[in-house]
């Protein structure tokens, strides 16, 4: 392979700076182009609460978080793991700490740090920045075309790496537009659905008045889909619109999928998943003297605050009287979901380019030279480092599949 080779990598989140990375180690000449002003603009707002790039745990169940019908996906990641994404930060003079689920973040829990000095070694290793350069698809010589400040630019290059991001968050770049060239190339594609958002649920104007923003803390969450029932054990937010947050996203393919087949999804909220049905009605039945029902429901249960609002947002008044059926009640919460937030609000996106659209290097099969990676192709996962993850290691297969097919001759 020739080191006169130049590559176009665009799209400069975390699978195009990877690739970037593996095809700049091999003194491969690499420009990186963004439609945005500056790099990485989601990978830094993913660090804003903190970046949590990846996740320790069993490789088995760190693997079964994907929702991914092709094997690549998989195969990336255990090329490019948890253990490797410390030790690649370590390599840039950041050190990474575990939370107490698991969960990986740099230890000053900025991405900022972490993007700078990742760019300054890439800028060491010869690639070759451009920001403001939109990528429009190929003139007819098979050039890449770019919409610039100034004039429209054409340039060509031995092989070009797409990274352009899912469809989310439009105003960080990743508007999804990049859908038309493909389909126009009769480049296979799924349908964007937005993962990790928020729900809709037509709560009562008190529910909505008095509990839009409170935490509903230690708690089982599920929903039944037509292939069985999907559980998430962590909290969840009332929002105004409905619910958000950790426990309804590691939900939102199953609620997604539901609302598509059935219009409709009910998301059961079980307050006391520590309790069994049993032993919770036995403690509602204990007598009350002369205490309130909330009072007795807190002293027995624990219940309070935005998980008592619950209960009176979807009890039949009956009930609250009748301690076994009071206590399934309490166990299983149906919550009625009628719809997603818009999809620009999710925190990423599902659908994409097909994995059947692609070889096993990662290139278009429809575009020889065209290789793809990240929050592009089609798969999904809960946010908690997964995401992340996954591009840098697509980001990575996919470098590494064009470096093979660079040395083909
Ligand atoms: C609020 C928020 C919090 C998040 N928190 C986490 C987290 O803690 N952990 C985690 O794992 N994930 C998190 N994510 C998700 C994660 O940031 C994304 O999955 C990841 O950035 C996707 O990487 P990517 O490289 O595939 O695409 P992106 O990071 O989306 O990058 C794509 C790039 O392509 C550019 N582009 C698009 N079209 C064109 C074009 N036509 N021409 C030129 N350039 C183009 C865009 O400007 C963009 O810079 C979060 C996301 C959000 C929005």
């Amino acid at each position: 392979m020739s080191n006169a080779h130049r590559v176009a990598v665009i799209g400069a989140g975390p699978a195009g700076l990877m690739a970037a990375e593996v095809l700049t180690e091999r003194g491969i000449g690499v420009d990186v182009y963004d439609a945005m002003p500056s790099f990485g603009r989601k990978f830094l707002m993913a660090g804003k609460s903190g970046l949590n790039i990846t996740h320790a745990g069993e490789r088995a169940t760190f693997l079964d978080r994907y929702i991914c019908n092709d094997e690549r996906l998989k195969s990336a990641i255990e090329r490019f793991d948890a253990s490797d994404i410390v030790a690649w930060m370590r390599g840039l003079g950041i050190e990474a700490h575990k939370g107490p689920t698991g969960r990986v973040f740099p230890n000053m829990m900025k991405a900022s740090p972490l993007l700078r000095a990742w760019l300054q070694r890439l800028s060491d290793q010869g690639a070759v920045f451009h920001t403001k350069h939109r990528w429009e698809g190929w003139v007819e010589n098979g050039a890449l075309k770019f919409m610039t400040p100034g004039d429209p630019k054409t340039v060509s290059y031995d092989a070009t790496l797409l990274a352009l991001g899912g469809a989310s968050w439009r105003r960080l770049g990743s508007d999804g537009a990049w859908t038309k060239i493909m389909a126009a190339k009769s480049v296979r594609l799924s349908p964007f659905g937005p993962s990790n958002c928020g729900f809709l649920v037509n709560w009562s104007d008190r529910m909505r008045q008095d509990q839009a923003g409170q935490p509903v803390k230690a708690c089982e969450l599920s929903v039944r889909t037509n292939d069985g029932v999907q559980r998430s054990r962590s909290e969840f937010v009332i929002t105004e619109r409905g619910v958000e947050s950790g426990g309804v996203y590691m939900l939102s393919a199953a609620l997604r999928t539901t609302l598509q087949q059935q219009g409709e999804a009910v998301l059961n909220i079980d307050l006391c998943p520590d309790i069994d049905v049993q032993d919770l009605a036995k403690r509602l039945a204990k007598p009350r003297g002369k205490k309130s029902f909330s009072n007795h429901i807190r002293k027995v249960a624990n219940i309070t605050g935005p998980k008592l609002a619950l209960i009176y947002e979807f009890i039949d008044r009956a009930v609250l009287n009748n301690p076994d059926k009071l206590a399934a009640f309490i166990k299983h919460i149906p919550v009625p979901v009628i719809g997603h937030v818009p999809i620009d609000e999710a925190i990423s996106t599902s659908g994409g380019v097909a994995w059947s659209a692609i070889s096993d290097d990662y290139m278009l099969k429809n575009l020889p030279g065209v290789f793809c990676a990240g929050e592009m192709l089609d798969w999904d996962a809960p946010t908690g480092g997964y995401l992340i993850t996954a591009c840098m290691a697509t980001g990575r297969a996919a470098g590494l599949g064009l470096l093979n097919w660079l040395s083909r001759d």
